[in-house]
């Protein structure tokens, strides 16, 4: 005799849209999936205009996606009446409503909403269980047990235990090429008159979507093309851009991965981000790919650029995941240099005659994007030498880029970038005068402040804010063996100079608003 299975009900968050979870495989009427566009997601930070929709329009792909395969479905959209704008109300309505006998969902990768829907199920008196999303290389724990004990948490030693664990680029034990980690090869600037591959953006159509965001009192930052989405929102869109990416870009992307050029918005970068962390592709996907190509054209794509590619994503990414759930919750109110400075106006407009800050911020306001070195050294430093809160700055990288998830967004800024963490990511702050935003990039030449001079008018506000925090965190920093160099500089520096420094810097920082 057939046994009647519970009636199921199963949560999809907005970045669980994985095409290939075991959840998939098979259709079963007594499971029903629920989707839902809600309020709680869309004001926990002031978010891109673009990010907004662009979760919505990958969600509602994904529900058509399952309506087509016969998966039963609810969907919620932001306008829809029957909408009590929190997860836990609105399953709570559908379970009561529906009689469901069972309550599923994936692992979240926020800790927030892992919070709420823990608490949540704890109170629920059906049965209810949490399943794997499918979708990283390690588990969430993986970090912590591998560094227990230790005192450091080197990202070079966990991707290196990736790399073997999961057989990438190794011949046994060892590297396949002898060599684990190219990225001494990597750091080149653009040359004068070379002009990146035009990044591929898609065109898809999301003015319903705009338009039902616009009908609320949704506070978001940015603009859109509404009628030419540029970004991936589907698994085929996702796949073409990683197709792209290495064909076009991967057999430059390592050599000009710290470059940066006024209007070049991505350079030779993946742009997968997005994709990867909604989950409509996989990590494995994305690295196989790149792997493949570089095997069929090794002449074209020469190995230090697939290797500083596979680093950041079996290495940087699994990594900041792993001290994320590690150091959570406190790791999101670290404040190891006590700052408490407000983040300049000019963050939200772009609007400062710093040509590298500009440039950086009205692309992030365009395209809800900046690339890593422009995230890390033109913004990231600037808001550390000036000393911002980084609650101020958690909050602006959170809302403003396309594939910012509380996980990789803290870590990274937090952490990597603020160095509030007081050195658990990063073994020392990424700070730099105008010298190396000048190195790499061709910001400075046509800037209204002069990258040589650090005092004086027009001097680049980077030069003497740069030794003021060197000179403000001294107790903090001294005794840092990577950094002990510039104290040494800074020392014999003669005082008067000193001085001037310290003046300028005190003078750019109470008219902060105005550079
Ligand atoms: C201050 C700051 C904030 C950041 N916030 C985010 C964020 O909210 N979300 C986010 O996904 N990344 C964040 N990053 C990391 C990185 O900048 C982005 O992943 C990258 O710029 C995304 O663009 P891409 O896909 O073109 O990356 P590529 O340069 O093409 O790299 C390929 C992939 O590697 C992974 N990756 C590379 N670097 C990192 C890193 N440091 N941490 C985690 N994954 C990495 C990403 O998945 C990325 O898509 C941040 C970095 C900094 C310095
Ligand atoms: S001169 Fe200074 S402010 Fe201007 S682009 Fe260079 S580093 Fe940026």
């Amino acid at each position: 005799m057939k046994k009647n299975k519970s009636k199921t009900l199963r949560l999809i968050l907005g970045d669980q849209l994985n095409y290939n979870h075991s959840w998939f495989e098979t259709v079963d009427d007594s499971i029903t999936y629920v989707m839902m566009e809600i309020r709680t997601e869309t004001d926990y930070a002031t978010h891109h205009i673009q990010k907004i929709v662009g979760f919505f329009a990958a969600m509602r792909q994904f529900q058509n996606w399952l309506q087509l395969k016969k998966h039963r479905v609810i969907y919620l959209k932001l306008t829809d009446t029957t909408n009590l704008q929190s997860f836990e109300k609105n399953i709570e309505i559908i379970i009561n409503s529906e009689n469901f006998e069972r309550f599923e969902y994936q692992l979240p990768d926020e800790y927030r909403v892992d919070m709420i829907l823990k608490n949540f199920s704890a109170r629920l008196l059906i049965s209810n269980t949490v399943v794997d999303t499918e979708h990283f290389f390690s588990t969430r724990n993986e970090l912590a047990d591998f560094f227990e004990g230790k005192k450091s948490f080197l990202m070079e030693s966990f991707y290196r235990a990736m790399r073997k664990k999961h057989h990438i680029l190794m011949e046994g034990d060892s590297p396949i090429t002898g060599q684990w980690n190219y990225d001494d090869d990597n750091r080149k600037k653009l040359p004068k008159n070379h002009k990146p591959t035009p990044p591929l953006v898609f065109n898809s159509d999301v003015t319903d979507i705009a338009n039902e965001i616009a009908q609320t009192n949704i506070k978001t930052i940015g603009t859109i093309d509404a009628e030419n989405f540029i970004w991936p929102i589907n698994r085929e869109q996702s796949l073409e851009l990683v197709s792209f990416f290495v064909a076009e870009c991967l057999p430059l992307f390592g050599s000009y991965q710290d470059a940066m050029a006024p209007q070049e918005w991505s350079i030779y970068h993946s742009r997968v981000s997005f994709s990867l962390n909604t989950k409509m592709i996989s990590p494995l996907e994305v690295i196989s790919m790149a792997i493949e190509a570089w095997q069929k054209k090794p002449d074209v794509i020469q190995y230090n650029q697939l290797e500083g590619f596979v680093r950041q994503i079996i290495g940087w990414r699994e990594y900041m995941r792993g001290i994320y759930w590690l150091k959570m919750p406190e790791y999101s109110s670290l404040n190891y240099f006590n700052h408490q400075e407000k983040l300049p106006d000019w963050f939200w407009t772009g609007k400062t005659k710093m040509h590298c800050l500009k440039d950086t911020i009205n692309q992030s306001l365009t395209f809800a994007y900046a690339h890593h070195i422009q995230r890390l050294m033109i913004t990231g430093n600037f808001a550390l030498l000036a000393g911002i809160h980084p609650d101020e700055v958690d909050a602006w990288y959170l809302g403003i880029y396309i594939d910012a998830l509380d996980w990789v967004e803290v870590t990274n800024t937090r952490g990597m970038s603020q160095f509030a963490d007081g050195g658990i990511v990063g073994t020392k702050p990424y700070v730099s005068s105008a010298a190396y935003i000048d190195k790499m990039s061709h910001y400075c030449g046509s800037c209204f402040y002069n990258k040589a001079k650090k005092v004086g008018d027009k001097a680049c506000p980077f030069n003497s804010l740069y030794w003021n925090f060197y000179d403000k965190q001294e107790d903090k920093l001294a005794k840092n063996p990577r950094i002990g160099m510039m104290y040494s500089v800074w020392r014999k520096m003669k005082p008067e100079d000193k001085e001037a420094l310290l003046q300028q810097a005190d003078y750019y920082l109470k008219h902060i608003n105005e550079l």
